[in-house]
Order: structure tokens, then sequence, then C-alpha cells
């Protein structure tokens, strides 16, 4: 099926769904794949890296993240075997939670899908167990760090109710405000096409 020129629908700041708690997966079916196949497809077309259920009007944890990045490097270790990022992705996550490996914290900028336009400087920890169920419903344990680790919190956030904006200083929240007034009056959602990734 070709999605390419079918717009992506994502709910956006103001949608009450993005403020719910969600409910944990208990069937692992067709349905969900389905549903995670979806929730990738809207992410690859509106140009995001990570998308969590909530953000197309489901509230349940799950969550989809693919950095989209060719040629790298970086790994992480997947029930204790180290792999490299790229064999992972698409990753399709149910049921997440995770702790810290330790203290360290790093602040970098994040923007997300459910706030176009909208940027921001966030402290997140930089590595991170996570522990997850897959589309079939089996437990894993993965340790990851950077730019995946940072992805996954800012997903598991959206399964909380939490946007990143709810993470910004004041100063930066108050000059996001008017943007912010201005995504609130799109009524909840927004259709991205192609061209609206670059
Ligand atoms: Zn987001």
């Amino acid at each position: 099926m070709n999605n390419q020129n079918k717009p992506a629908v994502i709910c956006t700041f103001g949608a009450p769904v993005l403020r719910a708690k969600t409910r944990p997966v208990t069937e692992f079916n067709q349905h969900l794949e389905a549903m995670a196949e979806d929730m990738l497809q809207r992410m690859y077309i509106a140009n995001g890296i990570g998308l969590a259920a909530p953000q197309i009007g489901e509230s349940l944890q799950l969550l989809v993240i693919d950095l989209q990045q060719d040629n790298t490097s970086e790994t992480v270790t997947l029930d204790g075997r180290v792999l490299p990022i790229n064999l992972i992705q698409p990753f399709y996550c149910a049921n997440p939670s995770f702790e810290p490996v330790n203290d360290v914290q790093v602040v970098d900028n994040e923007g997300c899908l459910s706030l176009p336009d909208v940027r921001g400087n966030v402290k997140r920890y930089y590595e991170i167990v996570l522990k997850y169920q897959d589309l079939q419903g089996i437990p894993h344990f993965m340790q990851c760090r950077d730019l995946f680790a940072r992805c996954v919190q800012h997903e598991c956030d959206h399964l909380r109710g939490i946007l990143f904006i709810d993470r910004l200083s004041k100063t930066e929240r108050r000059e996001n405000q008017a943007l912010l007034n201005e995504i609130k009056s799109l009524g909840g959602s927004f259709a991205y096409t192609e061209e609206d990734g670059d």
C-alpha cells in the first residue's frame, strides 16, 4: 500500500488524548500490529523520529521509534547482546518503563509532531535501561543511550500525558506561548504531508 500522498493526521497540543493516562497493551494481535504500522507510516510522512499512540488518538502504551540515521556506529544492548542500532529499527515498543543507568543528564533541543515548529531545551538521562514488550508480547530489556534514549524518554512521557513543553524553563515556555496558542487553535490535529517534512 502506498501512503506517500496520503496526509498523516497527528493529534496536536490541545487534544485531550495527549493529556490522558494511557492503558497498557493487553492484546498482542494483528490489530496491534496494524496500529503500530499506521503510527510508523504517519511518523515517516511527518518526518519524525518517534511517535506514541496518543498522538494518533489511541490512549494506549505503545510507541514507535526510527531515528532514520544511516551510517551510525551507535549500538544498544538488547537482552544482553550488543547490537548495531540500525538492526533494531524501526523499533516497536509496548508497555515501556525505564530506569536511568546513572545520574548523568544531558540538555538537548527537542521538538514534537504534536507541537509543530515548537523547539526547546530538555534535560534527559543520557543512558537508560528500558523494559518493554514487543508486538508479540515478548518481554525485553534494552540498555540505550544518547539520542535513542532521549527519544524513548520523550515518548514514555507521552504515555503519561506529559509533553516536552512541560519540561521547558519558564522563559522558554513563555517564548513559545504565541506559537502554542496558534497550535491550540488548530483544534487538536494537524494533517502532515510529505512537504511538511522538510
Ligand atoms: Zn512528542
